[in-house]
């Protein structure tokens, strides 16, 4: 079996990367003519730590980025509403990783070329259309190449051609009216040293957390300030490279000092600012249409909310692998996959759009919009304690549930 994936992102390489030790014939077909190391930082939660694990990954990827301790989040006062261990620490089997997004991506490609062969990574190749036979799909791209497999994986990210092709009407994403300025600057340690901090509520945000560290003693940090703005107002297409303003949001924050954290010393020392709308889109009613299916991104936008997006795209990776793997038909596989992945990806999309695990922000702002003495009195535990539980339940990585689950690997077959 051969199978075509277009889009060489995180979702793309992790599936090429899986179909590869399944066993399956793969290649590859990005539309960027070099990968270059672009983004600012995410997060790989456990469940998809473990896929990576799987894949002979672990100790790479934690190399590149830094092995989150903790997740906490707190008011616009800098008040601790809620922390809890992340990772190894809360039970996990395997880590969590906060990394930037351009070294895992890099590292994904070094590795699927050392396994896959350099004559199955296509650059420059843009997926332009299909034509589909009893036997195979013919997948044509914008320079006139072409490839045939048994199917086509479209991880073509949140602008996806074959979901435009599949989904005419649909247009552009939809935006929330929030904007996020994302960055990276080199400071000192906060709170642990490997925290993820959430700060303010819904309408004002900010996320800093380190994804490296220096040889000094200081981390790369990346952090995200969050604002919703009028939402009538015309907004430019998202794009993950469109240089930001430290101006346009500065005064929002510049009061935000603590004790453990200094909100504009950091704004101030970006390396540079990016920005970006927080749009998603609607569930689809269907991913498979014939021989091509949908991945990642172009299945299921996210708002970056609970660092579930390139997590998500690694978890269809490896379950769309195990089907194709295990399954002598490969349209039927390609069902199989949706089936698991398209309601519970549809159901997280919900979730974030209600503020994700970040509600209990929202929660405490509109019953202390001051502040509190004590947290206790304005959220008891056990109340912040089923937010965050619920929210892993939906997501797939609650500790106990991830740990005794059956791998993903399938077992390997003569290609
Ligand atoms: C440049 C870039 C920077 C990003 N930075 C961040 C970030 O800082 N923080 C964050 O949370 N998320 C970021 N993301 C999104 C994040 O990578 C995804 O949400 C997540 O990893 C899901 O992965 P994916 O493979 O589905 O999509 P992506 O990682 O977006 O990959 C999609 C790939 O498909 C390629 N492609 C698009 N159209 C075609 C086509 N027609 N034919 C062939 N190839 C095509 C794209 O060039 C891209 O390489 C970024 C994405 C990109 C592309």
């Amino acid at each position: 079996m051969r199978v075509i994936i277009a889009g060489g992102g995180i979702g793309g390489l992790v599936a090429a990367l899986s179909l590869h030790a399944a066993g399956i014939d793969c290649e590859v077909f990005e539309q960027s003519p070099e990968i270059r190391p672009l983004g600012v930082g995410i997060n790989v939660l456990p469940h998809a730590m473990r896929e990576l694990t799987e894949l002979g990954l672990q100790e790479r990827v934690c190399a590149a980025g830094i092995v989150t301790q903790e997740l906490a989040y707190a008011n616009r006062f800098g008040q601790i509403i809620w922390s809890e261990p992340r990772g190894r620490l809360a039970g996990y089997t395997w880590p969590q990783v906060s990394i930037h997004r351009g070294r895992l991506h890099l590292l994904l490609l070094e590795v699927a070329r050392e396994r896959l062969g350099d004559a199955r990574i296509h650059l420059g190749a843009r997926l332009a259309g299909t034509t589909e036979d009893a036997a195979g799909v013919t997948v044509r791209f914008e320079d006139g190449r072409s490839a045939r497999g048994e199917v086509l994986v479209a991880a073509d990210g949140i602008h996806s051609t074959a979901r435009t092709r599949f989904y005419p009407e649909e247009g552009p994403p939809k935006w929330n009216g929030a904007i996020l300025w994302r960055a990276t600057s080199i400071a000192a340690p906060v709170l642990t040293g490997a925290t993820m901090a959430v700060i303010g509520n819904r309408d004002e945000k900010f996320v800093v957390y380190p994804i490296a560290d220096l040889p000094d003693g200081r981390k790369l940090t990346n952090w995200i300030a969050e604002r919703r703005v009028d939402p009538n107002q015309e907004w430019k297409r998202e794009d993950w490279n469109r240089p930001g303003r430290i101006e346009d949001f500065f005064d929002w924050f510049k009061d935000w000092r603590y004790d453990w954290l200094d909100v504009p010393a950091l704004i101030r020392s970006a390396q540079s600012v990016f920005e970006f709308p927080m749009v998603d889109r609607d569930p689809l009613p269907r991913w498979t249409h014939g021989r091509v299916t949908l991945l990642g991104d172009a299945a299921h936008p996210l708002y970056p909310i609970g660092s579930n997006g390139s997590s998500q795209a690694i978890l269809d990776a490896r379950t769309l692998a195990l089907h194709l793997a295990t399954q002598d038909d490969p349209v039927a596989a390609l069902h199989a996959y949706e089936a698991i992945r398209r309601p519970a990806t549809a159901a997280l999309l919900e979730a974030t759009r209600g503020d994700g695990p970040d509600v209990v922000l929202d929660i405490a702002e509109s019953r202390a919009p001051d502040g509190f003495a004590d947290i206790e009195a304005v959220m008891p535990m056990n109340e912040r304690v089923e937010i965050a539980t619920h929210y892993k339940r939906l997501a797939g990585f609650e500790p106990a549930t991830l740990n005794a689950r059956p791998s993903l690997s399938p077992p390997r077959r003569a290609a």
